[in-house]
């Protein structure tokens, strides 16, 4: 091949030599057409995914998926695309949960942004791996450059900061955790956990969290060995929001105890409530205790490009790091995901050299390696693209919009839900979760009669809500990520609500 410049309209309709038999399903010029055809044949599922779902689910049960999964035979190839999309659509894409619909209201799964979706075909098709440069030149500064437009968003310097793409939150949340760890030991113990395990000193160390932060950070503490014991979970307030007077007192209380406290992890927008913990105080409290203070943004990192609620994250820049997950707040196709830290010369605890990859004499500036800042993925998606795609095409401003249109919306449902005296509002939120039930004056039990809601809704695939539980009482759910979703939309299904409420009977 020489380095002509080729217009590519005409590369794309420019016959090409076709590899035939054995080779033609190998990615390369010579099978463009191939490609092409394969991608255009599944894009028309897509579109039948698109316009043939009215209801966010069809109801099917899972007794019912299994055996048709189970039914099939792996050891027996199709034929052609036709067959293989006809499969694919009878086991899995007529029946997949449809987050772009207002009346998926369950869990945290956002719609997501055409550009994204465009940018998706780049990074599966091209297929670079983000560990080091010489897999994916231009990726890892483009990777470097969001993390750095994500670090000034949340005021931090971006030239003492740094971060990386990660899976999701929960494994941004264990390289809070690891870093809280490490740094803490060897700061304070003088001790190497790296190189040497963990320090006698361990089994006492001691991280706050609020009891309603993400359970991802009990897996991780256990995974670190640090044991669930590690974590103190601090009652929230009204507003399930980390009680301070009581985060001071249970500290005092582990301190009493001859144990350690290495850090507090403040979560900016919980799961359940999507309320922010008062950020300024616990920062006041890390910096007392000269502790290490790590921010799950996961959700609440959507505020980020609010002019109209950037505010409620105050006190987020003295955080030591944070987690962002763009796929449950940046509209972002799953998996988009950072972890960042505000010094980065703590990251280095996580670098390891192997000679094949990022030996130790390479030039870090000259031959930079994103694999110094991973903490379990080598090879790696270049997941960045997508964000890259969207954010060039839709402007950080749109994407404010969205989260803007969404919070209001809550705002505007939260209201309906109070004036109206057959549901009970649980609490506000800062974000766009709503908890709630539904109520009769006739029935005593109440966590029946909205288990019974949340299944009948479930079932008929309608409308897909989630439920908590909260002192052993069981609510509905909303999380509102759509900005499509109206109110009108929201008032139909309240409505629903209450059809199936009032066909609830106790001696079914
Ligand atoms: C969803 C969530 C997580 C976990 O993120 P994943 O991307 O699902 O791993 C962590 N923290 C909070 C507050 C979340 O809502």
């Amino acid at each position: 091949m020489n380095n002509e410049i080729i217009p590519l309209g005409e590369v794309i309709n420019s016959p090409s030599p076709h590899f035939s038999g054995k080779f033609n399903n190998i990615f390369h010029q010579n099978n463009y057409d191939h490609y092409r055809s394969a991608i255009n044949d599944t894009l028309d599922l897509v579109g039948k995914f698109l316009h043939r779902n009215d209801k966010p689910f069809s109801g099917i049960e899972a007794k019912k998926m299994k055996t048709m999964v189970q039914h099939i035979d792996l050891n027996r190839k199709l034929s052609s695309y036709e067959e293989l999309l006809s499969e694919v659509d009878d086991i899995y894409v007529k029946h997949a949960t449809a987050f772009h619909l207002p009346q998926y209201v369950a869990h945290l799964n956002c719609p997501i942004v055409i550009p994204a979706l465009a940018g998706e075909i780049l990074v599966s098709a091209i297929n670079s791996s983000q560990d080091t440069y010489d897999q994916s030149a231009g990726g890892t500064f483009m990777e470097r450059k969001l993390i750095d437009w994500t670090a000034e968003k949340l005021g931090y310097n971006p030239d003492e900061s740094d971060g990386v793409f990660t899976a999701g939150g929960s494994q941004s949340n264990l390289m809070g955790l690891v870093m809280m760890r490490d740094c803490f030991s060897q700061k304070k113990l003088n001790h190497n956990i790296k190189l040497d395990g963990l320090p006698s000193e361990a089994g006492r160390f001691r991280i706050f969290i609020s009891d309603k932060a993400h359970f991802s950070n009990q897996k991780n503490a256990s995974i670190m060995g640090l044991g669930e014991k590690s974590i103190v979970k601090v009652p929230t307030d009204k507003r399930f929001r980390m009680d301070i007077t009581l985060l001071k007192k249970y500290m005092k209380r582990e301190i009493l105890m001859g144990n350690i406290p290495i850090g507090i992890i403040a979560t900016a927008g919980t799961t359940d409530f999507g309320n922010i913990d008062p950020l300024e105080d616990i920062a006041n409290i890390a910096e007392q205790h000269n502790i290490w203070m790590h921010v799950d943004a996961a959700y609440g990192c959507a505020l980020l490009l609010s002019d109209k609620y950037r505010h409620l994250l105050n006190g987020i820049e003295r955080a030591d790091s944070v987690t962002i997950d763009y796929h449950k707040s940046f509209f972002q196709p799953i998996s988009s995901s950072a972890f960042i830290v505000k010094n980065k010369r703590e990251l280095r605890i996580l670098k390891h050299h192997a000679d094949y990859l990022n030996p130790e004499e390479m030039d870090e500036e000259e031959i930079p390696a994103q694999i110094n800042k991973s903490i379990i993925q080598s090879t790696r998606r270049f997941d960045a693209l997508k964000l890259w795609f969207t954010l060039r095409m839709m402007g950080q401003e749109q994407l404010a919009e969205y989260t803007d249109r969404v919070i209001d919306l809550t705002k505007d449902i939260a209201e309906m839900i109070t004036e109206d005296p057959q549901f009970e509002l649980l609490s506000d939120t800062d974000l766009s979760v709503l908890v709630f039930r539904y109520m009769r004056s006739d029935i005593k039990d109440l966590n029946a009669l909205n288990q019974f809601i949340k299944m009948k809704l479930f079932y008929s695939g309608e409308i897909l809500v989630a439920s908590t539980k909260v002192d052993g009482n069981l609510y509905l759910k909303f999380t509102f990520l759509n900005p499509i979703t109206t109110t009108e939309d929201v008032h139909q299904i309240l409505n629903k609500i209450k059809s199936h409420g009032e066909d609830f009977s106790t001696d079914k």
